[in-house]
């Protein structure tokens, strides 16, 4: 058995909603899982983790990422456009350059930006598979995870059919039959999917969206597969008004009364953004429990709107919160989209909108529900040690009066003084053990001159 004592913090904060968020001491780690909290002398023989001058979080969830776009930022093509042109210039444009090793240094750079920044879980939502690969990409994003020791949710994307403007001079996105796309799902979760409890690797089953990358046929097979195979299922939804304007032309309903025909909707389903709902809509996703993944700096980027997520949330809603890939978000960090969420609903909604609590609440326990990984996301016994200890010595969180708020409300490039994963330490003193970050860097350049030649 090992045991490790987490002693000195400023103060924790637990991931649970309200006044219970809050708490202070000493924390237990035992084989992988917090054994105790609170005030508690070192026993004989124990390892201990002195964090004075430290604030301690759960380790934070990202429920939504494209690790593939980390070489696509910053696509001056793109750098402008809203979702639709966006989607056109950069990543329908440059998809076919992503070779095997374009994935993986892409997968290396987004995952360790993710460590950098305390996070100890991501849901990466891949659905580039061509039949033209030599390579499977959930292996390729599987090896580069388990490499950095953060788990994974592969949320295995893909479509049956283009969307319209695929077609325009570009190599056209790939499509599959859906027999197809649903036996490789299978055959991916069979291969990497583990459901007990602690598991690093899960499978989702992910068509991109269910507007434009299904034939609405589909959409029943689509649910009663993925609750066969027992995978939750995730998608894009109601990112832009095109969605709207789609389904109330085409189907005659706003999206989400449209998928409630469907039975797409409860608690193992969630969608990126939901920019765009009436309250009847943050209403029926509250009340079925069809989780949020809310993507505040990607909707800010691409001039898309902000997201009910408070008003969802005060209904009990599952609300969680992902960066999106970094093409559409070059601070594709958890830090980051927590400081930018805190100020993105109170410059429209007013300053009580969102507090810095109900922003760890969402990228911690929030994702946790959000991802079915119940035994993270928040800070107590018997829970995973999945822990994020932000050191606050730099002067930007000099003066502060609550520190326990000051990596969300000070924002900035996170000093991870130490994160666990299952109690294993992935990132220390600011750096991930073992890792090369001098060939990441050229790496990274090299595939970037490959796919701007
Ligand atoms: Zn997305």
């Amino acid at each position: 058995m090992t045991s490790l004592l987490i002693e000195n913090a400023v103060g924790i904060f637990t991931g649970h909603a309200g006044a219970a968020m809050r708490t202070s001491g000493s924390i237990r780690i035992r084989d992988g899982v917090i054994a105790a909290i609170g005030d508690m002398p070192p026993e004989e023989g124990e390892r201990r983790l002195d964090v004075s001058g430290c604030v301690i979080y759960p380790g934070l969830i990202s429920t939504h990422h494209h690790l593939f776009q980390s070489v696509m930022k910053g696509v001056r093509a793109g750098i402008n456009l809203p979702l639709a042109g966006w989607l056109r210039e950069v990543p329908h444009c440059y998809w076919a350059k992503i070779d095997e090793e374009a994935l993986a240094v892409a997968a290396r750079i987004g995952l360790t930006e993710m460590l950098l920044s305390g996070t100890t879980t991501i849901a990466d939502h891949h659905y580039l598979f061509s039949d033209t690969f030599r390579f499977d990409p959930a292996q390729v994003i599987f090896d580069v995870a388990r490499e950095l020791g953060i788990r994974l949710v592969f949320c295995r994307g893909g479509a049956t059919r283009a969307r319209h403007f695929d077609t325009a001079g570009f190599v056209p996105v790939p499509t599959e039959s859906l027999d197809h796309m649903l036996k490789s799902v299978e055959s991916c979760a069979q291969r990497f999917h583990d459901s007990s409890p602690g598991s690093l690797c899960q499978v989702v089953l992910a068509p991109t969206t269910p507007t434009w990358s299904l034939d609405p046929g589909e959409l029943k097979e689509v649910i009663a597969a993925s609750r066969r195979m027992k995978l939750r299922l995730h998608s894009h939804l109601s990112e832009s008004t095109d969605y709207v304007d789609f389904c109330l032309s085409v189907h005659g309903k706003r999206p989400v009364h449209w998928l409630a025909d469907h039975d797409w909707l409860g608690p193992d389903i969630w969608y990126a953004h939901l920019v765009h709902l009436d309250a009847d809509e943050v209403r029926i996703l509250a009340e079925t429990g069809t989780g949020m993944a809310h993507c505040p700096q990607s909707n800010c980027r691409l001039g898309s709107g902000v997201a009910p997520a408070d008003a969802m949330a005060r209904l009990g809603g599952a609300v969680s919160l992902g960066v999106d890939g970094a093409a559409s978000n070059e601070a594709a960090d958890m830090i980051s989209e927590m400081h930018s969420c805190w100020h993105t609903h109170r410059a429209v909604k007013g300053a009580d909108a969102v507090t810095a609590e109900d922003v760890v609440h969402w990228a911690t326990a929030g994702g946790a529900r959000v991802l079915g990984l119940p035994q993270t996301g928040t800070l107590a016994p018997g829970q995973q040690a999945d822990i994020a200890i932000f050191d606050l010595d730099q002067p930007r969180h000099f003066g502060m009066h609550d520190p326990l708020i000051s990596p969300v409300t000070c924002g900035g490039a996170a000093s991870v003084r130490a994160l666990l994963v299952g109690g294993r330490i992935v990132v220390d003193r600011g750096t991930i053990p073992g890792f090369d970050i001098a060939k990441l860097r050229s790496d990274a350049a090299h595939v970037i001159a490959r796919m701007t030649a």
